[in-house]
């Protein structure tokens, strides 16, 4: 049960704090979680996390890592052995050069992004932020005591930022330009000719640095090809940090790490500033991410297939239902779906509770990511359970 605060203890809270929102994806897992305890049959297609489980070879090394005692306290910033093993993908991946000072290890995806902000942002400083975006982007930002400066991008511009957008959002404030390909939640993703667009703006502008959130790297289907700022734009790399983690490509949100590259003056802040707070990533996560890392990556073209057909089945069922659509969504694993015409007097978040309490299948409304009249929904999910999910969905709707 949620405890509520009453107005003798939220004084306790901080101001940062109180104007933060909860993350609306976790709310609606949770919804979720409370309607199945409550014997419920639910589908959630609400959560940001792959069916397939952590691969055999990932969770070996894991346990040799414990039972070699590798169980304590680590580098503030990673291990040698894993700083060694991402420097060695961004070579791979991404025709990146990074030394491992130039490398930082978090306990998540979300911690680098959070300790990035924290080392830069103050109050006045403002960050882009094209939307819709990802749930916690604006609050971390509020969190820094920053200014989110969130630019909406359309379903017609693909839900990208456009390099004129770009211009005219740039401030003598503006710290970072935040940039997340493929996107959560459209699936957006950004060729290399749109990212030499926007690089061409951020030359006029040497006051803004780059955050790339390439979580989702590994899930661009139809044969596209990946691309990210530094990689583009090499001019450009002293001012970008390219993120990413092991979250999603290798299965392991639960392992908690992700990794970035970047100029050695803002990792040396990073690791300054976890020596203060949270301390080193798990010892245990640190050695599978090393395997993870330098194993093979052959299973991931094959997930990579699964997801794409996943996503076409997807596709499929939405043409079916009346007033929803969405255009096809070339990365990620989430369609962003306009609902618009389903809205009549109510808002998505009150329309994805309904369809939760309806056909017991959960989805997180667009405005959670800051871009109101859509349904995000995940097919990250079983196949059967999709179908199961759309057949509910098809009769609700239709
Ligand atoms: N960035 C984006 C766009 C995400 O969707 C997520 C997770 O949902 C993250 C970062 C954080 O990933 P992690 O689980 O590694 O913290």
């Amino acid at each position: 049960m949620t405890q509520q605060n009453s107005p003798d203890t939220v004084k306790f809270l901080s101001p940062q704090f109180t104007q933060m929102g909860a993350s609306a994806t976790m709310a609606m897992t949770q919804m979720a979680r409370d309607l199945r305890a409550s014997g419920r049959d639910v589908i959630s297609l609400s959560m940001g996390q792959s069916n397939f489980d952590t691969p055999a070879h990932i969770c070996e090394a894991a346990a040799k890592a414990m039972a070699q005692g590798k169980t304590r306290y680590t580098a503030v910033d990673g291990i040698p052995e894993l700083k060694a093993a991402i420097s060695a993908k961004f070579k791979r991946d991404n025709n990146l050069d990074y030394k491992p000072s130039e490398i930082n290890v978090s306990p998540g995806g979300k911690a680098v992004l959070f300790n990035a902000l924290a080392v830069t942002v103050g109050a006045g400083d403002e960050v882009i932020i094209p939307s819709p975006c990802w749930v916690s982007y604006p609050d971390m930002v509020r969190l820094c005591g920053g200014r989110p400066v969130i630019v909406p991008c359309s379903p017609q511009q693909g839900f990208k930022i456009t390099p004129s957008q770009l211009s005219d959002a740039i401030t003598p404030a503006t710290k970072w330009l935040m940039l997340n390909s493929p996107s959560n939640p459209t699936g957006a993703v950004y060729s290399a000719d749109e990212l030499r667009a926007l690089a061409s703006v951020l030359r006029n502008h040497p006051h803004v640095l780059v955050l790339c959130d390439d979580i989702y790297e590994h899930l661009v289907f139809d044969g596209a090809q990946f691309s990210t700022m530094a990689q583009i734009a090499p001019d450009l790399k002293p001012r970008v940090l390219t993120m990413n983690g092991v979250s999603k490509g290798y299965a392991m949100t639960g392992w908690r790490i992700g990794y970035a590259g970047g100029p050695e003056w803002l990792i040396k802040a990073m690791a300054k500033y976890m020596g203060q707070t949270t301390s080193n990533p798990s010892s245990i996560s640190q050695w599978a991410s090393l395997a993870a890392l330098d194993g093979p990556q052959d299973f991931i073209k094959d997930w990579r297939a699964d997801y794409q057909s996943r996503r076409d089945y997807v596709m499929g069922r939405i043409a079916q239902i009346d007033g929803l659509s969405c255009d096809v969504p070339p990365g990620a694993f989430y369609v962003f779906v306009d609902c618009k015409a389903h809205l009549k007097n109510k808002t998505d978040t009150q329309l994805a509770l309904d369809i939760l309490q309806d056909t017991g299948v959960a989805s997180v409304a667009g405005s959670a990511f800051h871009m109101e009249g859509f349904l995000r929904l995940s097919y990250g999910v079983a196949q059967s359970e999709l179908e199961a999910a759309f057949d509910r969905l098809e009769a609700y709707f239709n």
